[in-house]
């Protein structure tokens, strides 16, 4: 059994050096517990804040110890009545090749409706961040005029879709360079596309949308957060999903926060953790989706454990279209 250890805490940006590949003997599982093969790692920006040592929403990861995150397996030893021997699991004790996970904590999926994967991007909190961002926390009304950031990554590839299905009457999105600003339009949904590295946000929103934004699903803060706040209309929604500009280093806050009182918008963060019995509005939806071609959703797969760790930086750089995933032979 290998798996990914935090060895240091990363200043900034963090290196490669931060992590390493331990070998372990394969654990054995308790009563109530399933062995898990895991075949599929979740790679996702979060991560960044738990490598830092401060109290949050969830524990810092504990130095010398195995990471953990969203991943998919086969199970190959049950001492659970409720999972039999070759189910396919999701669970959360990624970031290593065998996982004992608690029956109660694994969920059972069918790897032949869509491919096991899919339930850690557009079936799993991934898909669902996107949906109850523009449905609960910013919902978007028929005609909205909708922008999102981060447009090219797991959640924003899906948001743009998503947003057209609410009804919005134009969907913007921004991303990192022109290669992704053409993907924007050409597969995911998008009707104009914004690369933030070009050139000044607010000249380059307001060309987009001359009318203004309804609705900003953030992903990015920082500058993005300020650019809408300034184009956004009267009463306008803002969902302060992330914040990845700020993960690495912090960013300055939006310097025009007092148009958000002049216009009346309302800016909600959310955590997708609130709001997982969503799931069973979700799931039966972004199937049908999937299966009517209405949903188009991409990967960026990196192979081997080994790698994971240089998945993660290459995230944080953006090398990734849709959602990051490490597959494990
Ligand atoms: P992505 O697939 O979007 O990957 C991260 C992307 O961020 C990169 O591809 C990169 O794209 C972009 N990025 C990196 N640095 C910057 C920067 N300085 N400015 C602008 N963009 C940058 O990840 P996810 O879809 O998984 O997550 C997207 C956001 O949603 C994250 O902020 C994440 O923390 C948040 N999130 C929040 C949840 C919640 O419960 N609130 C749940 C899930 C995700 P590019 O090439 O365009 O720069």
């Amino acid at each position: 059994n290998r798996e990914i250890h935090l060895v240091s805490r990363p200043a900034g940006e963090p290196a490669l050096s931060d992590f390493k590949l331990v070998e372990t003997a394969i654990p054995e599982p308790g009563e109530g517990q399933v062995l898990v093969r895991n075949t599929w790692l979740s790679v996702d920006p979060y991560m960044r804040g738990r490598m830092d040592d401060v109290e949050s929403y969830i524990p810092p990861f504990p130095l010398g110890a195995a990471l953990d995150g969203s991943a998919v397996g086969e199970v190959v030893e049950s001492r659970s009545a409720d999972i039999p021997v070759g189910a396919t699991v999701v669970h959360f004790l990624g970031w290593r090749e065998y996982a004992v996970v608690d029956a109660a904590a694994a969920t059972v999926i069918d790897p032949t409706l869509v491919p096991a994967q899919a339930f850690l991007g557009a079936l799993g909190t991934t898909g669902l961040t996107a949906y109850t961002a523009l449905t609960q926390v910013a919902p978007v009304k028929e005609g909205d005029v909708v922008f999102i950031s981060g447009a090219a990554g797991a959640v924003g590839s899906i948001a743009g879709q998503i947003a057209r299905k609410l009804g919005a009457s134009r969907v913007i999105g921004s991303a990192g360079g022109p290669e992704k600003g053409k993907r924007l339009i050409a597969d995911f949904g998008y009707d104009a596309a914004i690369d933030y590295k070009a050139g000044a946000l607010p000249a380059q929103l307001a060309e987009a949308a001359p009318e203004g934004i309804d609705v900003y699903l953030d992903n990015v803060g920082g500058s993005h957060l300020e650019a809408a706040i300034g184009a956004a209309r009267p009463g306008g929604r803002i969902a302060l999903v992330g914040a990845i500009s700020g993960y690495n280093e912090p960013v300055p806050g939006p310097g025009n926060l007092f148009q958000a009182y002049t216009k009346e918008l309302n800016l909600r963060g959310m955590l997708i953790t609130s709001y997982l019995h969503l799931f069973g509005e979700y799931i039966p939806q972004a199937i049908s989706w999937l299966a009517d071609g209405s949903l188009y959703t991409e990967e960026t797969v990196i192979e081997g454990i080994d790698q994971a760790p240089a998945a993660f930086l290459a995230l944080l750089r953006g090398a990734n279209t849709g959602k990051m995933l490490v597959r494990l032979a």
